[in-house]
């Protein structure tokens, strides 16, 4: 590592108290917070009353923690049917924020706060970003979003509660970007890890070594990303590359995030209730089990959110984690149902063919999976970016590698692909989130 970063510090920090509760206190707190919540929404929100009276059920039947299992699921298309407001569960002149999805087809989905929602959403913030050791004086450049998306605000307002000086430079225009975290001398970095990998590529073309920027530590979510992508991100620049989870349903970013350790993310589990199930019988799932997430808020006045399907796939993690913190942690979030892909009978994820792409020497994080239909059989293109060396190579060196590529990606997935490696900068870039998937599959 370049002498030009300082080393991650963790180590207690004030903010950070809430994430070392013992887990009684823990769970006592959210049995209190979960049954507010829960008559907060049964009070002023109608489609969350109608269907507890669907299934019979009164908020004061909520006991335990597991009597959670009995409420019903809120699921993406509830937010859409009741657009704009209906979920609200505050009057208007109560909530100080909204903000929405992009919403790629039709109507976007609305979020709100009040200000104490605000003000939970800027302490998770912070703690999420404390965790690995952002602290007064970083000074941060953030790459995500300002406008109706959460990535923006809640970063920003997270780093500027713990000290941090933000450059509130948002996504885009990024031989600019590059220019300003290496006059400004960002130490830290927020951004999508798709946009992010733009940033090197153009750093490279530019000359700039990253290894030799004061820049130390990453966090990048708003879309699921490999263990082979981090290797690829902290090789390439020589910072740490933390996951931080969320999403605007619950809150915005700041539901979960890696500590030092980068084993798992740390749920803020006094704010968010997880359960994993199955998502199929539906059935709440142990330790340790793989499923989907479904988090409950349980200090959100604007817009609670009761048993939210996040369509994320994950498990709880058994056992404490090296660093101390008793919240629990879920697994890095390797791919969520709504991207599974259903080729020849077979289910797909982009993750599993990033991973095997980013495991082969000579390739570039930068592909793109085209799907098509011939005579009723589905046909997958995997088109995979190769260094310029490979690219110059002699022909047979190319082949070997596409061979050896399809080889793997087929060990993996049991189907036949077919791979086309392409020159650098071939595949169209992105400042935000990737499109790795294009159908051209009609029925
Ligand atoms: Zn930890």
């Amino acid at each position: 590592m370049s002498s030009a970063k300082q080393k991650i510090q963790p180590g207690f920090r004030a903010e950070s108290a809430l994430d070392y509760m013992a887990p009684h206190a823990l769970r006592e707190l959210q049995l209190k917070r979960l049954r507010d919540v829960v008559q907060r929404a049964w009070e002023n929100v109608k489609h969350f009353h109608d269907r507890m009276d669907g299934i019979g059920m009164k908020p004061e039947q909520l006991r335990t923690l597991d009597d959670v299992a009995r409420l019903p699921f809120t699921v993406k298309t509830d937010l859409r049917d009741t657009y704009p407001f209906g979920l609200f569960a505050s009057p208007m002149k109560e909530v100080v924020r909204l903000h929405a999805s992009s919403g790629t087809t039709g109507k976007p989905i609305v979020v709100a706060y009040t200000k104490t929602d605000l003000e939970a959403w800027t302490s998770v913030m912070a703690r999420a970003l404390a965790a690995p050791g952002v602290h007064e004086g970083d000074i941060v450049q953030n790459a995500f979003g300002y406008g109706l998306f959460t990535g923006g605000l809640g970063y920003h307002y997270g780093a500027e509660r713990l000290g941090a000086t933000v450059i509130p430079v948002s996504g885009g225009n990024t031989e600019r970007q590059i220019m300003i975290m290496k006059d400004f001398g960002a130490t830290v970095v927020f951004s999508t890890p798709t946009y992010f990998l733009h940033v090197i590529e153009r750093a490279q073309q530019l000359g700039i070594d990253m290894h030799e920027l004061p820049l130390r530590i990453g966090f990048f979510g708003a879309e699921p990303w490999t263990e082979a992508m981090r290797r690829h991100i902290e090789e390439a620049t020589g910072i740490k590359a933390f996951d931080l989870y969320g999403l605007s349903e619950i809150i915005g970013p700041g539901v979960s995030v890696e500590c030092e350790c980068q084993d798992g993310l740390h749920i803020f589990e006094d704010h968010f209730y997880a359960e994993i199930i199955d998502p199929d019988t539906h059935e709440v799932l142990p330790e340790g089990a793989e499923g989907e997430l479904v988090l409950t808020t349980l200090t959100k006045q604007a817009m609670p959110m009761i048993r939210y399907r996040t369509r994320d796939i994950t498990c709880i993690m058994p056992g404490q984690c090296a660093c101390g913190r008793t919240i629990r942690r879920h697994r890095r979030v390797g791919r969520r149902s709504d991207d599974m892909l259903i080729i020849r009978g077979v289910n797909v994820f982009p993750s599993q063919i990033e991973a095997v792409l980013l495991e082969c020497e000579g390739t570039l994080p930068h592909y793109q999976i085209v799907l098509t239909r011939e005579r009723g059989l589905d046909q997958i293109e995997i088109q995979v970016e190769v260094t310029a060396k490979v690219f110059s190579d002699k022909v047979g060196a190319l082949e070997g590698l596409q061979k050896k590529l399809a080889d793997a990606v087929e060990h993996v997935l049991g189907v036949r692909v077919l791979v086309t490696l392409v020159e650098p900068s071939t595949i169209q870039r992105s400042e935000g989130k990737a499109k790795r998937v294009i159908d051209r599959r009609t029925s």
